[in-house]
């Protein structure tokens, strides 16, 4: 990459080695302050929010609690450059090298930003780490997709020549949740939106800003034009409404839950500006009893347990062959007593923290519904203890047994670690099952059949499917719902769709009565 620079002359940051570039430390990403406008600006208002760490309870940053007015900067700022052209109209080449140089200063900072994304979530320090180098893998792939947003010719009777070109849309909104925050707001909305030119303004979760405000800081290192990359942190009612609101943002991209998504696409339809969702899931993870048991326990704990479920394609909802099912459920519940539930700073730490004291009443609400409704608790189902845990909103991995259609639990996304096994006596009953909920997210298989898998993954209605295995999203694959689990879709090249507008040109290459004539 830096012997390209030499050819074509790029925004100084990318010169810059990271010997050059100080190591963002924890204490700098935690010392963030205000929102990322070319620059940290101080809310209008001057309000604040605090920061917890859901794993001690403990104020670790304070955030801009930003408005109306401050969303209003920022997409001015956005326009402003998206107009000025400076990473609009840039050669492609120079979009790439940005973003890839920003990867890499995200690579450099890995440690740091892995850290802060523990203190912000609670996940544990190697799942965090996971999602800082899907991040900068994230980057990566859109960097080189900067050169190939290609348009195409239209075959014209006569003399005419026909062009369909692929625009940048302009001003893209993006507002990001809690659970993956660098990973989402940044690798898989804004990269895409970047490399095809647009100007993004993020709305990260008020609960977890600190890295996307990190890597926006990081962006100007690399190289990104003031304004092109802007991070406005505050609540959803405020800051979130005022960006969803907002007739200046040509595009909003939208990743949360589906009362959220409802509100966000309102907003856009009396605007008639689009809008994407990605909304919950409540997807069925199907063990055949053709499958490798082990396997189906092991890929049915990862996949309801990583994250701690808060995870929008968790395998929430189990579907075991009754030829299997006892046996099935005894490995579960040995899995999910194995998990080791501990500080997420712990390097052996499987399990950390829920988001909030409020999401843990939620998902304990989830866990007396379950019951009351006549469901198995097999283990868990309260809150965890143990050295380390008691400041913290740490849950017990949760197993409930013989869940019937009819439950709640079956049906409504708990967004925790809490898994319902359901009995299926037939292939046909498995699909209804797995299709049975408004929801389409994504689904697993478990089978040595690859008759049996792809009949599934042909019929589950959802926008993923695993086979033999769960929860693994590269950037190379196109991610998001049907149903009501959103349309639109992150990742993969089909991304620029969202993020790009066709348009048409026709133009003569003669007279235009000469064509004419040779039509007539
Ligand atoms: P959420 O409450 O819907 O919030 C999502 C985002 O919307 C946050 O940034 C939130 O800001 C903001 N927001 C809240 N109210 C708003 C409003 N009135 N107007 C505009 N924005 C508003 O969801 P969450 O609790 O953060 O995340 C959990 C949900 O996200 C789950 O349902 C999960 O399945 C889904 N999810 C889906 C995917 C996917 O790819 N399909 C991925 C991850 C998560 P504040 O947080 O600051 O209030």
């Amino acid at each position: 990459m830096h012997s390209t620079t030499q050819t074509k002359p790029a925004h100084p940051g990318i010169h810059l080695s990271p010997q050059e570039m100080p190591l963002l430390t924890l204490e700098d990403i935690l010392a963030l302050r205000g929102n990322f406008i070319g620059a940290f600006v101080t809310a209008q208002s001057g309000a604040t929010i605090d920061v917890e760490n859901p794993a001690t309870g403990a104020r670790i940053a304070v955030l801009a609690a930003s408005g109306a007015a401050d969303v209003a900067t920022a997409v001015s700022a956005a326009r402003a450059s998206f107009e000025e052209g400076v990473w609009s109209r840039a050669d492609p080449s120079f979009r790439g090298r940005t973003l890839w140089a920003l990867a890499m200063l995200v690579r450099d900072n890995a440690e740091a930003l892995s850290r802060a994304e523990v203190l912000d979530t609670g996940k544990p320090i190697a799942e965090a780490r996971l999602d800082i180098i899907a991040t900068a893998d994230g980057l990566e792939f859109y960097a080189g997709a900067a050169t190939k947003v290609f348009g195409q010719t239209m075959p014209l009777p006569g003399s005419q020549m026909g062009v369909i070109i692929r625009e940048p849309s302009g001003v893209v909104g993006l507002i990001t949740p809690w659970n993956f925050p660098a990973l989402l707001a940044i690798a898989w909305k804004a990269a895409p939106a970047l490399c095809c030119g647009n100007s993004v303004v993020i709305k990260p979760s008020e609960l977890t800003s600190l890295t996307a405000l990190a890597i926006a800081h990081l962006g100007v290192r690399a190289g990104l034009p003031a304004g092109v990359l802007n991070v406005i942190t505050g609540s959803g009612a405020d800051a979130g409404a005022a960006l969803a609101n907002h007739p200046g943002v040509d595009v909003l991209a939208f990743t949360g839950g589906p009362v959220t998504g409802r509100k966000v696409l309102r907003a856009r339809a009396e605007l008639l500006r689009p809008a994407l969702l990605e909304l919950g899931g409540k997807s069925p993870n199907i063990v055949f009893a053709d499958a490798d048991l082990a396997q189906a326990v092991a890929g049915a704990a990862f996949g309801i347990y990583y994250n701690q479920g808060e995870n929008c394609n968790a395998g929430s909802r189990v579907l075991v062959h009754e030829d299997v099912y006892d046996a099935f459920l005894a490995g579960l519940e040995v899995a999910a007593k194995r998990i080791r539930v501990l500080p997420p700073l712990d390097e052996a730490c499987q399990m950390g923290a829920l988001i909030s004291a409020a999401h843990l009443e939620k998902v304990a609400a989830y866990v007396a519904i379950g019951v009351a409704e006549g469901a198995r608790l097999v283990t868990g189902g309260e809150r965890a203890i143990g050295a380390g845990l008691e400041g913290g909103h740490f849950f017990a991995p949760t197993v409930f047994a013989d869940v019937l259609p009819s439950h709640r639990i079956f049906k409504e996304e708990i967004f925790g670690p809490v898994v319902t096994v359901t009995k299926f006596a037939s292939d046909d009953e498995a699909i209804a099952l797995a299709n049975s909920t408004e929801y389409g997210l994504a689904a697993g298989v478990w089978t040595a059949s690859l008759k049996r898998a792809l009949r599934c993954v042909h019929e589950i209605k959802s926008g993923y499917v695993w086979v033999n295995t769960y929860n693994g999203t590269p950037v190379e694959a196109p991610f998001g719902g049907v149903r009501g689990s959103g349309f639109g879709r992150d990742c993969g090249m089909q991304a620029l769709d969202s993020y790009t507008t066709w348009k048409s040109a026709v133009w003569a290459m003669s007279q235009f009565d000469d064509w004419y004539k040779d039509k007539n």
